[in-house]
């Protein structure tokens, strides 16, 4: 098999490969110049329809509704797209190897990709309980979500399993969100994590307590503070119980699991600095972006990996435009990124942008109302560096970010409390 070159190849085909790839084409792009080489077998999508739409019991999102860059608002990149402007989508191909020094891709097919520059926009993958020593954790009925391959496989346990009972492993983002999901397709749920409340990463003990309280109103059981030890299967091999740390069984025809995510590194691993569990490439011509990129917050003069959609899409956006200003012998401002997380799930909506550091003060938590709307500030330093808001307007969420980036100086405890939301309004 012969070598191809191309100036540019994206290795992943994923969000932050769709948003590079609009912008190499509002930058200046000849027909052959790029390649995108994706284990995946469709043109980049927005990913975070899988745990949300894709698994809605009517009206279900489906490619090609939701390629990128549908997902900010832009344009969305049909296959046609990709092949009008002379981009060659290699589809279905793993990259298994790459060489930084020779700047060859092969693949698993054995083709042979020369590159002039590379995107590593490999993304994460889900961490499974087997990672973790649990038995029997690889039994049919037991799902992890990441790809458009297995929400399909989710899509068809849940319509072939009506009125089954369902165990969601885990209290993060997919843990939230597929429970939701789950209920509106009239699964009976169960959830259980490690943790004394959900997403303990970012919500505080309040935050988290409006939402458990959301959940178990919907008719989610919810276990804490205990983790899947083990799994009983029936004589066909399928998951029919979940066994926990502290003893109990949970009965379970399905089971999905989001226990967290591990940034892809295999092809280029060796190869690139590593820092954080991501990538700060260090190699001329190769550039990380999205989930497997660990880089400067000069916000918080720091370094961090983001797993999040926002930062795939502005990081990808980002490289493309230091790429190309590189051409021409120019530079470009550094990145300068404000974190940006949310969640969608039932008839709730939240957003968070900054920092969840030092201390938090929750406004306006009234759990009577059924259009919940409260929210939290992070102060550090006499500084507010996070802010938090459920049931946001798209102007008071613009409101947040603002105040996020700006770091004001907070008024006293008091002060927040009473103003709440009007605080960042009037900022
Ligand atoms: P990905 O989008 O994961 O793309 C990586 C691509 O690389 C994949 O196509 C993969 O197959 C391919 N690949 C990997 N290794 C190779 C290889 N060796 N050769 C070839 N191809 C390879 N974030 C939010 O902020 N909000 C949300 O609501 C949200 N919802 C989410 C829902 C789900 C179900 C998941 C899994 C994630 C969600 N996220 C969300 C996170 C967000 O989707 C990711 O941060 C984002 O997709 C990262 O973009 P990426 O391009 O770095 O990686
Ligand atoms: P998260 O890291 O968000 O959550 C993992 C959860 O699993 C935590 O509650 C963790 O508890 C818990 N956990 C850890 N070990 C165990 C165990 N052995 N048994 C039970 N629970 C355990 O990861 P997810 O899997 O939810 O998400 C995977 C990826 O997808 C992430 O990159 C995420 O950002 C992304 N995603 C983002 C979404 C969004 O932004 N809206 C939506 C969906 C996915 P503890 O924290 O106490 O250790």
């Amino acid at each position: 098999m012969g070598e191809k070159y191309y100036k540019y190849v994206i290795v992943g085909g994923g969000v932050a490969a769709g948003y590079a790839a609009r912008e190499f084409a509002n930058l200046g792009l000849q027909p052959g110049e790029l390649a995108i080489i994706s284990k995946e077998a469709v043109a980049p999508y927005e990913r975070p329809a899988l745990s949300k739409a894709y698994l809605f019991p009517e009206g279900a999102a489906r490619l090609p509704g939701f390629h990128v860059c549908v997902g900010s608002g832009g344009e969305r990149l049909l296959p046609e797209w990709y092949t009008k402007k002379g981009i060659d989508l290699i589809l279905g191909t793993e990259v298994v190897k790459a060489d930084v020094a020779s700047k060859t891709l092969t693949t698993a097919y054995g083709a042979v990709y020369k590159y002039g520059t590379t995107l590593v926009a490999t993304g994460s993958t889900f961490i499974k309980l087997s990672d973790f020593g649990v038995p029997d954790a690889d039994a049919h009925g037991i799902y992890y979500l990441r790809e458009i391959k297995e929400a399909d496989a989710l899509v068809q346990a849940i319509k072939t399993k009506k009125d089954a009972v369902a165990v969601v492993v885990g209290g993060g983002y997919i843990g939230l969100e597929l429970a939701a999901v789950l209920v509106l397709n009239k699964l009976k749920v169960t959830m259980v994590y490690p943790g004394p409340w959900c997403m303990p990463r970012l919500f505080t003990t309040h935050i988290a307590s409006f939402y458990e309280g959301y959940y178990k109103a919907k008719g989610v059981t919810i276990v804490k503070g205990t983790v899947a030890s083990g799994f009983e299967t029936d004589q066909h091999g399928h998951v029919k119980l979940v066994k926990l740390k502290d003893g109990r069984e949970l009965p379970a025809d399905i089971v999905v699991v989001g226990v967290g995510a591990r940034p892809v590194l295999a092809p280029f691993k060796g190869q690139l600095a590593e820092e954080k569990g991501g990538f700060k490439t260090n190699v001329p011509d190769v550039y990380a972006v999205g989930d497997v990129a660990t880089f400067p917050l000069k916000l918080y003069s720091d370094t961090r990996r983001v797993e999040h959609v926002d930062h795939s899409r502005k990081s990808a956006i980002h490289a493309v435009q230091a790429i190309k200003a590189a051409e021409a012998g120019n530079s470009i401002p550094e990145y300068d990124y404000l974190p940006y997380f949310y969640s969608r799930s039932f008839d709730l909506s939240w957003q968070f942008y900054g920092d969840n550091v030092g201390e938090d003060v929750v406004f306006g938590r009234d759990n009577t109302t059924t259009q919940p709307k409260f929210g939290a500030y992070w102060i550090k330093d006499g500084k507010i560096v996070g802010a938090f808001l459920e049931g946001g307007t798209p102007e008071e969420n613009k409101a947040l970010a603002k105040l996020a980036k700006e770091q004001p100086t907070a008024p006293s405890k008091e002060t927040l409390l009473a103003e709440g939301l009007n605080f960042a309004l009037m900022t």
